[in-house]
Parts: C-alpha cells; sequence; structure tokens
C-alpha cells in the first residue's frame, strides 16, 4: 500500500507532538477545575456554583471561537482569492479515482494521483463527497483512500488546509461495509423513543469518523407530509414537533451534547434540505412547491431553527423550486432568513449539481457562469459541483475579479469553511484510523439497532389476536418482501439506490431466515409468488407461482405475506399510482381467499394503499425500513418474544386521492364542522398518525391541570396516568394534542401533537407522564408570518382523555 502505515506515523510526528502538548495542556486545566470550583465553593451557595461552573464551560468556548477567529482571519489574510474559491468547491471521488472518466473508477478503487494533485493543489478544492462507483468500502479503505487526499491537501499545497470529507450516512454509514444500519428515519420516528434515536446517531457518527469521515449529510429534516414523495422514509414522518424533537437527538448524538464536533468519535452534521422540499405539487422529487411564507414558517421551518439552535454545523439545501423559484438561488430563504433571521453561522452547502441546475434545468441562468454568480450572491458557500470544476473556481473567479461577486461573500464562505474544519480538528488531525474504533460493527452497536427496530414496528391491526403466533406453528411465507436484505435497508445503504445490499448484507437475516431461526426450517416454508412489477398485464407470466403459493399456504397454519416496495431514492422512486402494485394486490386476495388468517408484513418507505384487500386481512405489521436487524426484530414480535410499541408518525391513507395529515383544517373533517353543508370531505384515512397496537392495553386517566388558565410568562403543567390493564409489560408512546379552538385570520388546524414521551410499563402498573406547556409552544404563524399565541380556548387530548382550559395574555393583544 503507498501510504503503509510506518510512513504515515513518520509524516505526522511533529502533528503528533503538537496534538500531545496539547493534551497536557488540556489535563493541567481539568486538573485545576477542582481546585478552583472547591475554593470558591466555600465562597458561594450549590445553586452559584452550577452557574459559575456554566460560565467557565461558557467562557472556554468563546476561547476556542476567538482562537478559530484569529486562525481564519490569519489563514484568510495569506489565501489567493483562487485558493478562497478552491475551498468553496466540492468534488465527487471518482473526479480523483484512477479511471478513464471523472465518472466511475476503476477496481480495486485507487486514487489518480495526477487528478488529485490537479484539484486540490492546482484547484485548490476544499471538499469532497461520496464514494467510488456507487459502492461500499471497507473502513481500511476509506482510510487509506481519505489520508492520501489529505496527504495531498496538508502536505503538497501552500497553505496545508486539509479537505473537508462529507458522506450521506443515512441510518448507519451507508457507504461502509460492516456498518451498523438502523431503521430508516420514517422507523426511528415511529418509536417515538428520543433515547433511542441519540443513540443510533452517537454509534452512526462513531463508524462514520472510523471510515476516516468527519461530515455527514444528515439528519433529514423534511416534513414527510406527501406519502407520494419518494423520499417520504427519509424524514420523520408529517408532524413538525416530531421532526423538530428527534432532529435535535440526532444532532446531540452526532455532534455531541456541546457540539464538541472536533472529538474523534463525532461528526459535523448536515441539516437538509433547507426548505420545503417534500412537498411538491406532483409528489415527484425535484418538481415545483407552491408553499405559502406562512405555511413555510408555520411547518417546513421549526425543526431547521429547533436544529440550527441545537449547534448545527452544516446546513444543504433544497433543490427544489418553491413558487417558482429555485431554492439554489433565493437570497430571501438562503442569507435574510438562514444566516440573518436563524443566525445561522455554519456552512451552506448545495445539493448535488444544483448550482449547474440554474442554468441547465430552472433557466434562470443563460450559462453556468450566470448561475454560479445567482447562487453564490444568494448565500451558498460551498457547492456540491460534483464533476467540473474547473468551471466552478474558473468563473468564480472572474465573477469576482470583475465585480459581480462581492470580496466579502467570497470571505464570508471560505470563514464559514474553515471554522468547521478548524471545529472538526481537522488542521490537528486530518485523519482518524479504524484501528482506533474497535467498536466498528461491534455486537453492542447491533443490540442498538435491533432495539430501535423492534421499538419502530408498528401493529396496525390486530383482530381476533391473530398476533402473537405460537411457536408450534407452521408458517407459510410469500411475497417479494420475504427473503430480501436490499427491501428491509431501503436506499443509501451500501450503495445510492440500495441495489448492492444482498452483496455486503449477507450475514444478516432476511424475513424468511428469521422466522426459520425462530420455528426450524422445517416449520417455515416459502415461495416469492410475485414480483414487483406494476400492473395486471404481468397477471399472466405469475399464473402459474401464484397457483403454487395459494397451493403450498393451503399446506400452512399462518400465512405471512411479505409486502411493499423494492428499494429507491430521489427520482428513480417516482410513481404515479399510490396503490400497492396490482400483482401484490392480486397475491394478497389469493392468499386471504385460503381461509387461513394471514399476517401481512408491511416493508415499504411510503405508505402505499392497501385499501382494495385490507378488509380481508385479520392482522398487518408495518415495519417501514428497519434495516439489517428488522427480520430478527420482527420474527421477536410475530412470536410474542417482544410486545410491539411503534405507532404510525404519518397518516396512512385509505385512497389515494385522500391524502390528508392529521393536522389539517376543520373544513376537511366532517365531525369537526358541525350543522353546515357537508362537503363530504371527511377524514377517513386507513390509519390515524400515532396509531400503534400492542399485545397489552393501556388505560388512560386522571387528566388534570395545575391550572384552569394559563397566562403569559407562566407554564401549565399537564399530567395523565396510564395503567398497564392487560397482561404483559408494555412500551407505550403517550401523545399530546392540543387544539386552539379559534385563531385570528388563520384557521387553526384540527390538533397539534405538543409533547410526546414513551414509557414501560409492567401489567396492573399506573405511571403518571407530565408535559410542561408554556404559552409559546401553543404559537402559531399568523397573517403576518409572526409567531403569536392568542388568548382564548384550547383543549387539550391525550388518548381518550380531553380537557379545556384557557390562555390569558398579560398585555392586550395587537
Ligand atoms: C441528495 C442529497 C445527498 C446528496 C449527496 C443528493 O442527490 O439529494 O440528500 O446528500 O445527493 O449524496
Amino acid at each position: 500500500m503507498l501510504y503503509g502505515r510506518k510512513r504515515y506515523t513518520y509524516l505526522f510526528l511533529p502533528i503528533q507532538l503538537a496534538s500531545f502538548l496539547k493534551a497536557l495542556q488540556k489535563i493541567a486545566l481539568l486538573l485545576l477545575y477542582p481546585f478552583y470550583i472547591i475554593m470558591l465553593s466555600r465562597i458561594l451557595d450549590c445553586k452559584r456554583l452550577l452557574v459559575l461552573l456554566f460560565v467557565v464551560s461558557f467562557g472556554h468556548q468563546s476561547i476556542a471561537q476567538s482562537r478559530h477567529d484569529a486562525q481564519i482571519n490569519a489563514l484568510l489574510q495569506k489565501m489567493t482569492l483562487e485558493e478562497k474559491v478552491g475551498q468553496m468547491a466540492q468534488i465527487t471521488f471518482d473526479v480523483i479515482g484512477k479511471g478513464d472518466n471523472r465518472f466511475s473508477s476503476f477496481e480495486p478503487v485507487s486514487i489518480d494521483t495526477a487528478e488529485l494533485r490537479r484539484a486540490i493543489v492546482n484547484y485548490h478544492v476544499g471538499s469532497v463527497l461520496n464514494t467510488a462507483n456507487n459502492r461500499a468500502r471497507t473502513p481500511e479503505v476509506w482510510y487509506g483512500l481519505i489520508s492520501q487526499i489529505q496527504d495531498m491537501a496538508t502536505k503538497r499545497t501552500r497553505l496545508g488546509i486539509p479537505v473537508l470529507y462529507g458522506i450521506d450516512a443515512m441510518h448507519g454509514v451507508t457507504y461502509t461495509a460492516g456498518a451498523t444500519m438502523f431503521p430508516q428515519q420514517i422507523g426511528l420516528a415511529a418509536t417515538f423513543n428520543r433515547q433511542l434515536v441519540r443513540r443510533g446517531a452517537e454509534i452512526t457518527a462513531y463508524e462514520t469518523r472510523a471510515s476516516n469521515i468527519p461530515w455527514n449529510f444528515a439528519p433529514v429534516l423534511d416534513l414527510g407530509a406527501d406519502p407520494r414523495f419518494p423520499r417520504h422514509w427519509e424524514t420523520f414522518g408529517e408532524d413538525p414537533f416530531v421532526v423538530s424533537e428527534l432532529g435535535k437527538e440526532m444532532i446531540k448524538g452526532m455532534e455531541g451534547q456541546q457540539n464538541e464536533i472536533g472529538h474523534p468519535e463525532k461528526v459535523a452534521t448536515s441539516l437538509k434540505h433547507f426548505l420545503g422540499y417534500m412537498v411538491t405539487v406532483s409528489g415527484k422529487d425535484r418538481t415545483p412547491a407552491y408553499i405559502s411564507d406562512q405555511a413555510l414558517r408555520e411547518y417546513h421551518l421549526p425543526p431547521f431553527k429547533a436544529a440550527i439552535e441545537a449547534g448545527a454545523h452544516t446546513v444543504m439545501i433544497n433543490s427544489g423550486i418553491i413558487n417558482g423559484v429555485p431554492v439554489h438561488s433565493n437570497y430571501n430563504i438562503l442569507t435574510k432568513l438562514l444566516k440573518e433571521e436563524l443566525g445561522f453561522k455554519g456552512l451552506v452547502v448545495t445539493d448535488w449539481g444544483d448550482v449547474e441546475n440554474l442554468h441547465k434545468r430552472d433557466r434562470i441562468a443563460k450559462d453556468d457562469k450566470e448561475a454560479i454568480k445567482l447562487a453564490i450572491n444568494a448565500g451558498i458557500d460551498m457547492a456540491m459541483i460534483p464533476y467540473q470544476y474547473e468551471v466552478f473556481c474558473d468563473n468564480l473567479v472572474a465573477l469576482v475579479k470583475e465585480g459581480s461577486v462581492p470580496q466579502a461573500r467570497i470571505d464570508d464562505a471560505v470563514r464559514r469553511i474553515l471554522l468547521v474544519k478548524y471545529k472538526l480538528g481537522l488542521f490537528e488531525t486530518p485523519n482518524t484510523n479504524y484501528k482506533n474504533y474497535p467498536k466498528f460493527g461491534s455486537k453492542e452497536f447491533e443490540q442498538a439497532a435491533l432495539q430501535s427496530a423492534a421499538e419502530s414496528i408498528t401493529l396496525l391491526k390486530n383482530q381476533g389476536n391473530v398476533l402473537p403466533l405460537s411457536k408450534k406453528t407452521k408458517v407459510f411465507v410469500t411475497g417479494p418482501n420475504a427473503n430480501s436484505m436490499r427491501t428491509l435497508n431501503g436506499a443509501w445503504t451500501y450503495s445510492w439506490q440500495g441495489e448492492k445490499v444482498d452483496e455486503f448484507a449477507d450475514r444478516y437475516n432476511t424475513i424468511v431466515e428469521a422466522l426459520q431461526n425462530k420455528l426450524g426450517k422445517q416449520n417455515v416454508s416459502y415461495l416469492p409468488g410475485v414480483s414487483y412489477k406494476k400492473d395486471g398485464k404481468y397477471f399472466e407470466e405469475y399464473a402459474d407461482k401464484m397457483n403454487e403459493a395459494v397451493a403450498a399456504a393451503r399446506k400452512a397454519d399462518v400465512i405471512v405475506l411479505c409486502l411493499g416496495e423494492n428499494s429507491y431514492a430521489e427520482t428513480p422512486g417516482n410513481m404515479s399510482d399510490l396503490y400497492l402494485s396490482d400483482l401484490q394486490t392480486e397475491l394478497a386476495r389469493r392468499m386471504a381467499a385460503t381461509g387461513k388468517p394471514v399476517v401481512l408484513i408491511l416493508n415499504e418507505g411510503r405508505p402505499r394503499v392497501i385499501s382494495k384487500f385490507e378488509e380481508q386481512i385479520p392482522a398487518i405489521v408495518q415495519t417501514y425500513l428497519p434495516g439489517n436487524f428488522g427480520a430478527d426484530a420482527l420474527a421477536e414480535i410475530l412470536f410474542g418474544d417482544i410486545n410491539p410499541s411503534g405507532k404510525l408518525p404519518y397518516t396512512y391513507p385509505r385512497y389515494p386521492n385522500s391524502v390528508v395529515a392529521y393536522n389539517h383544517k376543520p373544513a376537511e373533517s366532517r365531525e369537526v364542522v358541525e350543522g353546515v353543508y357537508n362537503y363530504d370531505a371527511d377524514f377517513n384515512p386507513q390509519y390515524q398518525f400515532g396509531h400503534g397496537l400492542s399485545y397489552t392495553s393501556f388505560t388512560y386517566s386522571n387528566l388534570k391541570l395545575n391550572n384552569e388558565k394559563l397566562r403569559t410568562g407562566e407554564s401549565l403543567l399537564i399530567s395523565v396516568d396510564v395503567t398497564n390493564s392487560g397482561k404483559r409489560e408494555g412500551k407505550e408512546a403517550v401523545l399530546l394534542y392540543i387544539s386552539d379552538l379559534v385563531a385570528t385570520g388563520i384557521t387553526p388546524d384540527v390538533k397539534r401533537l405538543r409533547g410526546f414521551d414513551k414509557i414501560t410499563l409492567k401489567p396492573g402498573e399506573t405511571k403518571t407522564v407530565s408535559f410542561t406547556i408554556k404559552p409559546d409552544d401553543l404559537a402559531f404563524v399568523n397573517l403576518d408570518n409572526k409567531r403569536i399565541t392568542e388568548p382564548g380556548e384550547f383543549k387539550i387530548q391525550i388518548a381518550n382523555q380531553t380537557l379545556g382550559f384557557v390562555y390569558e395574555a398579560a398585555t392586550p393583544q395587537p
């Protein structure tokens, strides 16, 4: 290997020495801390001491901040315009991979040193993303490749600025072989469990650094409000509060409690895709959306705002077009809203090729040069180019020289990029070595992924208590998702579209394998029945296969029918019909017609409509995209070794033309519009947001408030008793909804989730769950696009418990 460990050690000796001295300095400081504190605690009381501790650590952070500022100022002064512009350029790995073009690399993958030098030394490129040939690599290979890039950047360039390497580690480290794969975000949302989400994020950060990568393009904070959208499963679902809460957990899990991203087990996050990406009119990827400013602020902004307040270091921009304006050229969104109003100090990166798109796709620029001018002046700091970096760099240099892009804009962008590099500790430690990450892919991590999968799986229906099954059951398993690791994981797994999963995930269990492990091979038979082909014209092709499956099903006690979708991401996942495919629908009907009990396992990235056969199926389990341990978790649930506790983080539609979220307006629900004309707009989904059954039962009682009135500056304590009234231990996600009964100007939503908590209860046990609500938690964005809380009546709902209260403002509202 070109950069063997010995050579590496030798090259980095001075850096190691410097780090050692720094570490000594830190230890000395740390040792002095207790001394100061003991001394001061004698003078002050305990509370004051806490405040003092806070001040000390805050002081520590601001010292680091001003040290970085000084370093950046010094560096900026030395940098030429070309060097600055290069920092703003991000290329994809294949550009520097050895190969005969920029779009792919030869295998086994290696770096083309001449291309690397051209990009990093001649063009000063500051960032690289992605993997070669869209394929996962081992941590060792990652280490070899990235350390070679860092070596070029830190040793062979004039200023030695390290490269910022970024990757999509979406549910585990997508492109690292052996990484721990968690459920995709939609499944994590279904757990309603903040701790699990945080733990998963910590593990992903650890394994990303174990791959020598310090920057993750996650989490996705877009609202999953349209089930037609091909990235629905990448979101935390349709509710802004859930997205905000779990988004914060992801930030803290990946960046650290104090956003200490220089820690070798932490990474910088990238909130994506700012903003309003997944609610296009057509339901298809990267097509136009029309979103009022009010709706943008009411539903789409809060998760990003919360994550920025949680300290996230980078933001990726929405590839789409809102109200006719491509977001990448929208000064109001990028600069006014994101950088000025939200005060975001980190770096803003484009999505894939989106500067070029301003010219080639959106035609708001006559050529690439104008596109670059629009994007950079709008507030873009770094362009994910990803191939023709010369076009970006040369044009941007020319634009600055001719005065079309202000030098100050370039300095601001580079300052933001350098700050992330400094905070990540890349100047001191450009690489992290996989050898220092013994927990990579460990049992401990796998266990966390298994638990997340188990808590995500959602029991949607259980007529006649078909589930749990007895371990003596003879099971027939069928459907295209029954024997596939690819469908359990979905896309962003070992490759972008997930098509390489089976190559890398052989050692994990498919649903058939997990059931065989549980019951013994002799008790589990399997035939796929049909494939994913979409429409009825394939019926003939599958007639024999379906007949065989029906014959086999007749010999079993129970049919486990595994339906859903194959893996997809982004535009390749666009579709025109939300109904589950015709072939799968037919298989479901044929299985139901056998008269055997059917347990439908849904394994899908978005809720495909099943109303054509749902009534004939007694038990339905939603697995979402549960990852490599999804089938093991499912088997535990089907046979009752784990009690299911997932709840739907979205509304499951009954018909493709009735796609309405739970937080709709009153006009959507007949039950809410009382005594007026029947608009026939009845809200009647297949399953409600928050729906999810258990093998035990929970009874809610005693909903209480500490006050009938909430006043400005005060808070309201809401409590409810939850009792496990069944016979098994179970976990329950307790969901608090509040309705604003009347609002000025804007029709209020029928209800909004304002709190959730997950508890565990033994049979017969009761726990009191409390939520604290402040006036701001009840606010809505009014016609002037301001968040306000109006005085008036509100209604609380937790399960079947309801209660009203009044909010009184201390001062008259304008
Ligand atoms: C996706 C982003 C992703 C980027 C880099 C784009 O196509 O929209 O979510 O981070 O590619 O892989």
